[in-house]
């Protein structure tokens, strides 16, 4: 076992890092107050490669591993959290595209990814159903060299700004469950589509909202691999989002414990600095066992994956446990600030209410923990 980065891991992680210290962390609290992406960041991160770089070079990406892509989301979200949805949207949704659009199709839409031009949705929620994602309603009807969509998607990140949107569409019947389940990549400026947008607790530039399709015609070719093949496409992506979901939570925690280590350091009580305390220092060196064990956990997933094997489980394990542990540990770097801790000018508050929507968002706790018991013991330990 080899837990040392190689040395081509190493200076793209130095590069980023440096990125998201200069760019991004200085404005990460000014961007609350906005309700979109800065155009001009997403395409800064482009250009350096942040966005994709786990896809084809001939598709826009670098052709990394998804390790490398995980340090890359690690160090982005130290700067914003925010800014690295555009990271998973774009990995997740990338991935989907080069290995189920046809050929032009991929060609013509991945590189703008990739280059951050193009801002891309994941649409699967429903009004109806989340976690029960395989009995979703909206119906794809055949007309032609044509699909025509109806119905709505909801809460669906980036839904009033995004460009495009991979949308999972019933093709076939819904007694076939998850195997009537087709997935299309949709521009959201085609007449039919319109959206809303939620006032959210948290993540505020990326936002969420409703999507909703009034005979919505998209040509043929924008289906994405076979018809009733479109679930089992998407839950495979999971695998690999759900770790650099993990890692996108470590970075505002490794960044809300140096702060609060800093602070305690500095700050006196009984004529000491409050650090001496054990009531003080205990807590933060239990939040660095938990954060080192989440980055490893993350840091696994990936290499297995890297590895091709099997990672279903440590994926789930992943995206249960990073955003709740990084929630738990942000909320006591405010406690331990004090009364200064609880105000709007720190960034404690704004980073705990963004990790919060990824206690929800790409599945919630129980739903991960289902995964985990059906990676076990199989089917009889999933409702059905
Ligand atoms: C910040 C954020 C971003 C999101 N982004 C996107 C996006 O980009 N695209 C998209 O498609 N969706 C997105 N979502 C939606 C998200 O994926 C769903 O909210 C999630 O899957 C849960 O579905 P639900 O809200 O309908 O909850 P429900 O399925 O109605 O569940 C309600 C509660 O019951 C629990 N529950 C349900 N079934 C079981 C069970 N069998 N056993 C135990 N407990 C169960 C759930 O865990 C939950 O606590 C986002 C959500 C958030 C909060």
């Amino acid at each position: 076992m080899d837990f040392a980065l190689t040395p081509d891991q190493e200076r793209i992680q130095l590069a980023a890092r440096s990125f998201a210290e200069k760019s991004l962390r200085p404005g990460y609290q000014d961007r609350d107050r906005s309700s979109e992406i800065p155009r001009y960041l997403a395409e800064e991160m482009g250009a350096l490669g942040l966005i994709a770089p786990g896809l084809p070079e001939e598709l826009g990406g670098l052709g990394l591993d998804a390790l490398t892509m995980g340090l890359l989301v690690e160090e982005v979200s130290r700067g914003d959290f925010n800014m690295a949805y555009l990271q998973i949207l774009g990995a997740l949704n990338g991935q989907i595209l080069a290995r189920h659009a046809r050929p032009d199709v991929a060609a013509e839409f991945v590189p703008k990814i990739c280059r951050g031009e193009t801002l891309i949705a994941l649409a699967l929620t429903e009004p109806g159903t989340g976690s029960d994602a395989a009995h979703l309603a909206l119906k794809a009807r055949r007309e032609g060299n044509d699909y025509v969509l109806n119905g709505e998607k909801t809460s669906i990140s980036l839904a009033h700004q995004a460009d495009l949107a991979v949308t999972f569409a019933r093709t076939g019947s819904e007694g076939e469950g998850a195997h009537g389940i087709t997935a299309f990549l949709v521009p959201l400026d085609i007449p039919g589509v319109h959206r809303t947008r939620f006032e959210d607790v948290g993540s505020n530039i990326v936002g969420r909202g409703s999507l909703f399709f009034e005979d919505a015609r998209i040509p043929d070719v924008f289906r994405l691999g076979e018809e009733g093949r479109g679930f089992t496409q998407v839950m495979q992506g999971f695998d690999f989002s759900r770790a650099l979901i993990g890692l996108q939570c470590v970075g505002p925690t490794a960044v809300s414990l140096e702060e609060t280590w800093s602070y305690v350091t500095g700050r006196k009580a009984f004529g000491s600095p409050v650090v001496n305390f054990e009531g003080v220092s205990f807590p933060l060196a239990e939040g660095e066992t938990l954060l080192e064990a989440m980055r490893l956990l993350c840091y696994k997933t990936l290499w297995l994956k890297d590895r091709d094997e099997p990672h279903t489980a440590e994926a789930a394990m992943c995206k249960w446990w990073a955003p709740k542990t990084a929630f738990d540990i942000i909320h006591n770097c405010i406690l331990l600030h004090g009364h200064g801790g609880y105000g709007k000018e720190t960034p404690f508050q704004q980073r705990l209410r963004d990790v919060m929507g990824l206690q929800i968002g790409d599945g919630t706790e129980q739903i991960m923990k289902l995964i985990i018991a059906r990676e076990r013991v199989g089917r009889v330990a999933v409702p059905y």
